[in-house]
């Protein structure tokens, strides 16, 4: 590698720069906050991670709102995957093919090398700039996009480029993963040469930003596909199929109605689509038009689209939980909440199923049910308390409950979580003020307060510096 030890970013670095990326992107509203995509993608993530190169290295999987092609990888394990390219993919294995590209320019260490070229200062900013980045081109005026003009955009673009030789061993490393998980290797090719033709026959259509970073060329093509050849002569690699084809289709719909800005007209395009559907496609597209029509406030209608799919799949949780919420909207919130209890107590470990029972809960603004949904929500904050989703709806259920200080405390973490790291410190800090806290909180925030102390002074650290270089600039 060549480097002076001092120029290569420390694991505990890479994580903390990866996680504030993650925290600009929510601050920005980029990231698909669903436990259903959430669950979704971590799982295909860690399927392909276990069979990687680094199993041991930590991921965080998650999905950007919005309509590009595209996905990429930074530091510490965090891999990003746009709705868009969800869209886009014809197959599970073909999302997976792109995962398991990504995982392989993480545990090849392309990303660390990259950086090596970039000042250690520069780096965290950069990563912070990629949200802004993405909100920019996302955004339909072009004021945002001002704001990111000016050499930030430079240093997001060295930030995430690699080189070719890079790209190439994350396509070859990336194939092998995907064929040992036991997904259609193939897939990969499959997907490149599509998104190329799809570039080449229409050039109204704006190139992929995936397919900018990642040139399809005739001969990674071919190299991909001689790949495949060589897996399927090799006897050793006897390859289990794990990719599953209704789930995908199911949650790509979900990820696309999620993603979209006019709900409305999107049910309008499903109920079109269903007309014409082939047998095996009509509950996606039935999934997506039930979807849409709860997301533009038609739940009566949505409800009997949802009961609809409950016919041939009665314990299908993706169906069961959003048709709860609109059972509620339609105006029966004690109907909705009695199946959500029933569905909680069926699964219990289930978050998504405990996240929407605790919101139905709260939602009848009475103080035993907070109690209920906190009692609810304590084991998925046990393992998932760095999401944003599950601190709110818990700050919420302990307001209800009378638990003031309690609620203060998770809002401090939503708004860690969300960006915002200046107001979840002086929330903290105000806490402690607090008359009538008891020494297991008081004991509690403080260590909470040490715990974020380093990562405001890093903060405070870079503020200075980039303020230093516009200066300079000017
Ligand atoms: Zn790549």
């Amino acid at each position: 590698m060549g480097s002076s030890a001092g120029s290569v970013l420390s694991p505990d670095e890479e994580a903390r720069y990866g996680a504030r990326m993650l925290y600009e992107l929510r601050r920005v509203d980029l990231v698909l906050e669903d436990p259903l995509i959430d669950d979704y993608i971590l799982a295909l993530g860690y399927r392909l991670v276990a069979l990687s190169e680094r199993p041991e290295q930590p991921f965080t999987f998650f999905v950007v709102r919005s309509d590009e092609i595209n996905a990429f990888a930074a530091p510490g394990g965090y891999v990003g995957i746009h709705a868009g390219l969800m869209h886009t993919a014809e197959s599970e294995s073909e999302v997976a093919a792109v995962l398991a590209h990504e995982v392989a320019h993480v545990t090849q260490r392309h990303l660390v090398r990259a950086y090596e070229s970039m000042q250690k200062a520069t780096l965290p900013i950069a990563l912070a700039m990629i949200g802004a980045v993405l909100a920019s081109r996302n955004a339909s005026g072009d004021g945002a996009e001002a704001a990111v003009i000016g050499g930030m955009g430079l240093l997001q673009q060295q930030a995430i480029n690699f080189t070719r030789h890079n790209e190439y061993e994350a396509d070859r490393i990336g194939i092998h993963t995907l064929a040992k998980a036991g997904f259609e290797p193939q897939a990969m090719a499959d997907f490149f040469a599509r998104m190329g033709r799809a570039t080449r026959s229409n050039n109204s259509i704006e190139v992929p930003e995936f397919l900018r970073t990642h040139p399809v060329t005739a001969s990674r093509i071919t190299e991909a596909k001689n790949r495949v050849e060589a897996i399927r002569r090799d006897p050793t690699k006897v390859l289990e199929p794990a990719a599953n084809e209704a789930r995908f289709r199911l949650m790509r719909e979900r990820a696309h109605v999620l993603t979209s800005n006019e709900p409305a007209k999107l049910a309008d395009s499903y109920r079109r689509q269903l007309r014409q559907a082939e047998p095996g496609r009509a509950a996606s597209l039935r999934y997506g038009l039930a979807l849409s029509l709860l997301r533009s406030g038609q739940a009566r209608a949505a409800l009997g689209e949802f009961d609809t799919l409950l016919r041939d799949a009665p314990n299908e949780l993706a169906f069961l939980i959003p048709r709860a919420e609109a059972q509620r909207l339609a105006g029966d919130a004690a109907g909705a909440l009695a199946r959500l209890e029933t569905l909680a107590e069926i699964a219990p470990d289930h978050r998504a199923v405990l996240l929407a029972y605790a919101e139905a809960l709260n939602a009848t603004g009475d103080k035993a049910h907070g109690q209920r949904a906190m009692a609810a929500l304590r084991p998925v904050l046990a393992k998932h308390g760095a999401d944003p989703t599950t601190q709110a709806i818990f700050a919420r259920a302990c307001e209800l409950a009378g638990e003031d200080a309690r609620a203060l405390e998770a809002h401090a973490e939503v708004a860690l979580y969300t960006g915002r790291p200046y107001d979840a410190m002086e929330q903290l800090t105000r806490l402690l003020e607090r008359p009538g806290i008891d020494y297991y909180q008081r004991a509690r925030v403080e260590a909470r307060i040490e715990e974020l102390k380093p990562y405001m002074a890093e903060l405070e650290r870079q503020r200075i510096r980039k303020e230093d270089q516009e200066q300079r600039r000017g």
